[in-house]
């Protein structure tokens, strides 16, 4: 049985090994994507010298009082004065606007909130004291012509489509996202439009699953379910390896009951496992192997039923190895003050479910819920997993513990 963290250096190794195609979408196609090109500036950022201030353009520094000559506003330069070759003189002043060019020879900015204004003539008010230099945005003080503007494995976000849009690309390179099938196994599945009797159970992993496929920016593909009959599920997992996915996410079928076929189909149809069972709850008996067939490459995953089992490995050994794959580096733990004493007391390590917020500036977490891996509705209500390590034994109200955000 492998620890947590060996299992998910396993995953990360056989991610990295697949090989990631890319593709051009537009600019505003490329939302949420992660960019698989550095973008360069094709221009100076800003192109021009430019008032960072409504304010009056002059020349620093010896005086407290200045003419107006004339006035710029933002896409309107005009080189002021005309009759000088365009150079502002000493004692001259030009109302500029944000963001609209610098007249030649000027060299400073004084808000509009810092003068006193009497028809032409302009002055400092009483104890404003200015620099030279001060509210100009110099020309290529962002960015230089041929720079790095946004560096590749950047995941494209409003900030980042300002960025893309400023050096004039209307497309721009991302990777492909990643194809997952999903597929759920057991005797006691119906569809979610029916209403279950007895025994019955509606089949909510593959939604889940999807989602969370989704929630990542994923391609998900529903394969729906099938019964615990060794050869239907051949016939589907048989189909799945042919097509072009990368992942292959099973539920159910994947523990040690007599039903149980998921990992004998898998050896037979020629998945190489690379681990079964993580000593982690919940979700211990996931199953991890790798397909290969003709340069293509699929990792499957062979998530046991439980509704909570089956989300929280994916959230805690596909999602960061993903993260990982795609250098997705996001703070997604948050140190917290455990507010009740929790009972372990077996080596495994374990991710409960928790609810975390912030009170008088300290994070805090709860973890008084139904902690059973079958309750999806008390999963619905956790924002957090909270981390026991293996090590460690019974956590009390107080201490200090590690939880990632879902
Ligand atoms: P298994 O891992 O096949 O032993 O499944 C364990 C339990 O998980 C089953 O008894 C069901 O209660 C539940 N379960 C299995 N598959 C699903 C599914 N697709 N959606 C919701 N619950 C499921
Ligand atoms: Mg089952």
């Amino acid at each position: 049985m492998k620890t947590y963290n060996e299992a998910l250096e396993i995953i990360k190794n056989e991610f990295e090994k697949l090989s990631l195609h890319t593709e051009e979408v537009d600019i505003l196609g490329s939302m949420n994507r992660i960019l698989a090109e550095d973008v360069i500036a094709d221009v100076d950022l800003p192109p021009f010298d430019n008032s960072a201030m409504d304010g009056y353009a002059i020349k620093c520094c010896e005086r407290k009082s200045w003419n107006i000559i004339g006035e710029i506003s933002a896409g309107n330069y005009t080189s002021i004065p005309k009759d000088r070759s365009g150079n502002l003189k000493e004692g001259d002043a030009v109302l500029i606007a944000t963001g609209s060019k610098i007249p030649n020879n000027a060299d400073t900015v004084i808000p509009v909130e810092d003068v006193v204004v009497e028809g032409k003539n302009l002055r400092l008010s009483e104890n404003i004291f200015i620099k030279k230099g001060m509210n100009i945005r110099i020309k290529g003080n962002d960015l230089t012509k041929g720079s790095i503007a946004l560096n590749k494995y950047t995941k494209v976000d409003a900030k980042a489509i300002a960025v893309i849009a400023s050096c004039g690309k209307e497309k721009v390179k991302v990777f492909s996202k990643l194809k997952a099938a999903i597929l759920a196994t057991g005797d006691e599945l119906i569809p979610i439009n029916e209403t279950p009797i007895d025994d019955k159970l509606r089949v909510s992993n593959s939604y889940s699953l999807y989602a969370a496929v989704k929630e990542m920016n994923h391609s998900p593909l529903m394969l729906g379910f099938v019964k615990d009959d060794k050869e239907i599920i051949r016939h589907k997992i048989k189909d799945a390896i042919e097509m072009n996915i990368d992942m292959l996410i099973t539920t159910g079928g994947v523990s040690v009951g007599k039903y149980d076929f998921l990992k004998e189909i898998f050896e037979e149809e020629g998945v190489i496992e690379k681990f079964w069972k993580v000593n982690i709850k919940p979700g211990k008996p996931i199953y991890f192997g790798i397909y290969e067939k003709d340069e293509r490459k699929i990792l499957v995953f062979g998530l046991p039923g439980n509704p909570v089992s089956a989300l929280v490995n994916f959230y805690i050994l596909i999602k960061p190895a993903i993260e990982y794959l795609f250098h997705q580096n996001h703070i997604n733990t948050i140190a917290a003050v455990l507010l009740d004493d929790v009972k372990k007391k077996d080596n495994k390590r374990h991710f409960l479910r928790g609810i975390l917020f912030k009170e008088k500036g300290e994070w805090k977490v709860t973890s008084k819920f139904s902690q059973s891996s079958g309750n999806l509705v008390e999963l619905s209500r956790a924002n957090c997993l909270i981390v026991v390590e293996e090590e460690k034994r019974n956590p009390a109200k107080g201490e200090k513990v590690e939880c990632i955000l879902i």
